[in-house]
C-alpha cells in the first residue's frame, strides 16, 4: 500500500516537473525580451526577382517580412546601438533586430533599400571591395547615397575568399585595406566585418582585433548576447533555401530555440560517439 502511494506521488511530481519545464521552455523561447533571449541579427543576401538561388529572396517576400516587423513593433537598430548593447551600456528599443546583407548586391539598393525606407527600417551591408562597381554589385555612389540616408556598411573583405585560406600578411591586407577603403568612401568608421563563408581561425580573430574591428559576424545560427565573443557572433540566416514567411517567422521568433538545436547538431557531429545521433537533430 505504502509502495503504491509512493510511486503515485513520484508519478505526479514527475508529471508536474515535465509540465513546468515545458511551460518554461515555451515562455523562454517565445520571449521577445532581448535581455532574456538576445538580439537577432537577420542575415540576407540578394533581394530580386531575377535569380532563384539559395541566396535570393523575392522583393515581395522581403516586403512582407519588413511589414511584419513594422506591424509587430520590432525596431531595427543601428550598429552604434548594437555596440552599446554588447558593451552592456544603454537600453535598446523593444524587440530589437539588426538587419544585415552580405556581399553588396546592387539589388540591395534597387529593391531592399526602398522597402526598408517604406517601413522606417535601416540595414547594414557588408561590402566586397573587389566587386564594387562591377555588374550585379553596388557602386560607390549608391553606397554614399545610402550612407547619407542612414544605411550602414561593414567589410566583407577585399576578395571574398575565406580568410582561413591566407597567410598572416594576406589576412592583414584583406582586413585592413577593406576597412580603410570603406571608411574613406563613407567618411564613417568601419567597426564591423562579416567573415566570408563565416570562416575564421585564431590567427584571423587576432588580426581582426588588431585591424581595429570591434565585431565580426559568422553565418552560424543564433542570437547575440553581451557576454558573447565579439569576433564570433551568430546571425539568423534568411537564406539557405527558399525562405517562406513561415520560415521567417519561426527563425525570427524561435531563433533562440533553433540555435540550440543547430548547435547541438554541430556539437554531436564533432564527437565520434555521437556522430550518428547528430543526423536525428534537425537544423531548422
Ligand atoms: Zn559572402
Amino acid at each position: 500500500m505504502l509502495k503504491k502511494i509512493c510511486s503515485w506521488i513520484i508519478g505526479v511530481i514527475l508529471t508536474v516537473l515535465v509540465l513546468l519545464i515545458g511551460i518554461f521552455a515555451f515562455w523562454y523561447f517565445g520571449s521577445t525580451n532581448y535581455h532574456l533571449t538576445g538580439v537577432p541579427v537577420l542575415n540576407y543576401h540578394q533581394v530580386n526577382n531575377k535569380f532563384n538561388t539559395v541566396l535570393t529572396m523575392k522583393p515581395a517576400n522581403f516586403d512582407e517580412q519588413m511589414k511584419y516587423l513594422h506591424d509587430n513593433d520590432y525596431h531595427s537598430i543601428t550598429l552604434e546601438q548594437f555596440d552599446a548593447y554588447m558593451r552592456g551600456e544603454g537600453d535598446l528599443p523593444d524587440r530589437p533586430v539588426l538587419i544585415t546583407f552580405d556581399d553588396g548586391y546592387v539589388d540591395n539598393y534597387e529593391n531592399a533599400y526602398p522597402i526598408l525606407k517604406k517601413y522606417h527600417m535601416r540595414g547594414t551591408i557588408f561590402l566586397i571591395i573587389n566587386l564594387m562597381n562591377t555588374p550585379g554589385y553596388l557602386t560607390w555612389d549608391q553606397v554614399k547615397e545610402m550612407s547619407a540616408d542612414g544605411m550602414e556598411f561593414g567589410s566583407h573583405t577585399i576578395s571574398h575568399k575565406p580568410l582561413t585560406s591566407f597567410d598572416r600578411a594576406g589576412v592583414r591586407h584583406e582586413l585592413q585595406d577593406s576597412k580603410d577603403i570603406i571608411e574613406k568612401m563613407t567618411g564613417k568608421p568601419c567597426h564591423f566585418i562579416a567573415f566570408p563563408e563565416g570562416k575564421y581561425n585564431d590567427m584571423v580573430m587576432e588580426e581582426t582585433r588588431g585591424a581595429g574591428y570591434r565585431y565580426a559576424f559568422t553565418v552560424e545560427t543564433g542570437r547575440d548576447f553581451p557576454w558573447d565573443d565579439p569576433y564570433d557572433l551568430d546571425r539568423v540566416p534568411m537564406f539557405e533555401g527558399p525562405i517562406s514567411f513561415k520560415h521567417f517567422r519561426f527563425r525570427l521568433t524561435f531563433s533562440a530555440f533553433s540555435a540550440l538545436l543547430w548547435k547541438t547538431h554541430k556539437y554531436f557531429e564533432h564527437i565520434e560517439m555521437t556522430k550518428d545521433l547528430a543526423q536525428h537533430i534537425p537544423q531548422p
